[in-house]
């Protein structure tokens, strides 16, 4: 390895290198600034039950525009970068409360949930439970109202550890979720080992479904019956994904045909004309009962 000049460009590597690093150094910085500042907002996806096409709850998404350059930056992007410069504890954290807040601020009087994802970095954080408490406490949210979302990454590295954390947070009345399910490592005996509440089948196995995917679809949900974990189904993109899910099963549904993460400073709006307009389920195909 040898260092290289920012100046010059020269170096044993090539000049596109040099490129990233510099981009990446000066993104790093706009994302400290934006979550001092503040400026890391959410937006709330609507969680819909198979059974009664009611709302259920939402996922917060973060989401950032980098004002001096007047461009949005996707999570897939700030996400790993938050983790990798040490920026994650802070940002989570502001995530976490922002998620609450509109929850309470929105939907005081109803059991509607919201779930925020978790980077496995949250959870090895010291005080991470604390943070959790203390947050709910100063909302004024019952546990139960919400969902952590953890991808398959937490059946990695420290399990003994993790596990002891989602079961205190479990036990505090915390529900606790799979993300991304089927798409990471897949050892299902961790699924009954660890303290968990849903299983959240990946949108890939949704796409599936539109060239013969149902056999392995339907495998996913008796797997999280059997353990008694409830079944969110993300990517529901149109009608006929609908109708497919709902002939293979799940409890609950998410995606763009019911509607896109909404603005969670729009979120008061929305919920007032989806009081006029609610979600309905019709089956297309009923079998006879
Ligand atoms: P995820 O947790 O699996 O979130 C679902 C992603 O799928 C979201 O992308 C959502 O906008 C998108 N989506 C929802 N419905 C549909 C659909 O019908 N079709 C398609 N094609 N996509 C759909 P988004 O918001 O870009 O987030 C991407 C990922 O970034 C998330 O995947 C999550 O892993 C991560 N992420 C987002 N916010 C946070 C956060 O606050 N903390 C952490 N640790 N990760 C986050
Ligand atoms: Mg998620
Ligand atoms: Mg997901
Ligand atoms: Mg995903």
């Amino acid at each position: 390895y040898r260092a290289k000049s920012y100046k010059t460009g020269v170096s044993v590597y090539n000049e596109q290198w040099g490129y990233e690093a510099v981009e990446r150094l000066q993104l790093v910085q706009a994302l400290g600034h934006a979550i001092e500042h503040d400026q890391i907002n959410i937006a709330m996806q609507p969680f819909v039950s198979v059974e009664s096409g009611e709302l259920t709850g939402f996922e917060a998404l973060a989401r950032w525009r980098d004002t001096v350059r007047d461009v949005e930056i996707s999570p897939g992007t700030f996400i790993p970068l938050a983790e990798e410069s040490g920026l994650m504890p802070a940002m989570g954290r502001n995530i976490l409360r922002k998620a609450c807040e509109t929850l309470m601020r929105e939907t005081p009087d109803s059991d509607l949930r919201v779930a925020v994802n978790i980077s496995v970095m949250q959870l090895r954080q010291q005080d991470f439970i604390d943070d959790v408490a203390t947050i709910l406490a100063s909302v004024g949210m019952p546990a139960s109202r919400l969902e952590l979302e953890l991808t398959e990454s937490v059946f990695a590295g420290d399990v003994m550890h993790i596990r002891q954390v989602l079961g205190t947070l479990r036990d505090m009345g915390v529900k606790i979720s799979i993300d991304d399910f089927g798409t990471g490592y897949s050892s299902i005996s961790y699924l009954r080992d660890f303290p968990l509440d849903t299983l959240k089948i990946d949108q890939s196995f949704v796409a599936g479904l539109r060239n013969g995917g149902e056999g392995l679809f339907s495998s996913i949900v008796s797997l999280a019956h059997g353990l008694k974990l409830s079944v969110i189904v993300e990517g529901v993109e149109s009608r006929n994904d609908l109708d497919k899910v709902l002939e293979l099963g799940g409890e609950e549904i998410q995606g763009f045909f019911f509607s896109r993460p909404i603005d969670s400073r729009k979120l008061g709006e929305w919920l007032q004309s989806h009081s006029q307009h609610p979600f309905t389920m019709r089956r297309r195909h009923l079998s006879m009962a």
